[in-house]
């Protein structure tokens, strides 16, 4: 960081899960109350140092400061759109640039987080993937994101959900990504539950059933973008390698053994897949699966010649879809003065950097 310049730099604390705290504090001759007890400051009371964890002795204080560092990152940004959603521009330790975003409605208080520096998916209207994908984020840089938006947050206020939908492919990072999740949703970590967390996702079978398997029901969501393979390997490179079908049998399966249905998302691009014929074979392709379509009307980004379609054409999409039997719901757009799109605010920093 650079107004720590002479410090070197340590392991991020909040890298460790709590398994791993307890270790330490095995360890280090530190009774194992105290773990509960660090956690609580860091997830529940909001500090942004050990020097401020009051009831933990000063010995062990200095000793976490001595072998951690408590913040990975600096804010480089912080913006707030006239709808109070706040979006922050994170610069990593080796200056990677992340973004988190706030969104607030009158019951919730949303964040979205990222996974990756860049993205290796490619999909077409994505502004994360212009320059592929750099490197995975650590768990306790991906928990930061969520532990920085908390603490822009009023006394009274609390952060009600997450949505991984920031930057990179969540589940090309599930080592990282889980322990995270699963500290967002124990109760000695910020008492997240698992309905209150959604992952988005390409769509990668394989690992659509790793996640699964591993135990927790997180709501998984499914960028599908497309009703068949030739348009969706245009818009999502990746479908070359996986295809619809092994998609929507993996999404089966995730319903089978999490009781969570895969809701699916669809971004609207004008002239491309928004189009009757579209909207016809969405329907029956997702007829039988009793699913919940989320419409995204594409949110510019300056280099990509792809647009939203108007809005009498969204309705007729969104009209073909409920005609057809399928649950579906527009996007609202949040923060649209402040870059709202993923990977957006990056972009701009970027490209002023260049
Ligand atoms: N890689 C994951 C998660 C990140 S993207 C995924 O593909 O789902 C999160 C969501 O934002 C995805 O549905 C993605 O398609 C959408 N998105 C990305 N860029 C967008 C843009 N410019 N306009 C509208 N939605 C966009």
């Amino acid at each position: 960081m650079s107004d720590e310049t002479t410090r070197p730099v340590l392991p991020l604390f909040t890298n460790l899960t709590r398994k791993g705290l307890l270790d330490w504090c095995d360890s280090h001759g530190v009774p194992s109350y105290r773990a509960d007890q660090i956690r609580q400051w860091i997830f529940g009371k909001r500090v942004n140092d050990f020097s401020e964890m009051h009831d933990v002795p000063a010995a062990v204080r200095k000793q976490l400061s001595e072998e951690f560092d408590f913040w990975a990152c600096r804010i480089v940004r912080h913006q707030v759109s006239s709808d109070r959603t706040e979006k922050l521009l994170l610069e990593l330790r080796e200056g990677d640039l992340v973004e988190c975003v706030l969104m607030r409605e009158t019951d919730r208080a949303t964040v979205c987080i990222s996974t990756q520096v860049g993205c290796g998916m490619g999909c077409i209207f994505c502004a994360s993937g212009l320059d592929g994908v750099k490197r995975n984020l650590s768990t306790g840089e991906i928990l930061e994101q969520v532990l920085r938006i908390d603490r822009l947050l009023g006394k009274e206020e609390r952060i009600t959900n997450v949505v991984v939908m920031g930057m990179g492919e969540p589940l090309a990072n599930l080592r990282s990504l889980l322990p995270a999740l699963d500290t967002l949703n124990e109760k000695g970590g910020m008492g997240l539950g698992a309905r209150r967390i959604t992952i988005s996702t390409v769509g990668l079978p394989e690992k659509m059933r790793e996640l699964a398997r591993h135990g927790t029901p997180y709501n998984l969501a499914v960028s599908l973008h497309a009703p068949e393979d030739s348009l969706r390997t245009e818009i999502v490179p990746t479908n070359k390698r996986t295809g619809i079908a092994a998609i929507l049998e993996a999404s089966e399966e995730y319903f089978q053994i999490t009781g969570r249905r895969v809701t699916y998302e669809y971004v609207l691009l004008a002239g491309r897949n928004d189009g009757p014929e579209q909207a016809k074979q969405l329907a029956i392709l997702l007829r039988y699966h009793a699913a919940h379509v989320n419409l995204i009307p594409m949110n510019p980004v300056a280099p990509i010649d792809l647009t939203a379609p108007a809005e009498p054409r969204t309705k007729m999409f969104v009209e073909m879809l409920e005609h057809g039997g399928v649950n579906v719901t527009v996007r609202k757009r949040k923060g649209a003065d402040i870059d709202a799109a993923c990977g957006q605010l990056r972009l701009t920093e970027l490209t002023l950097e260049k």
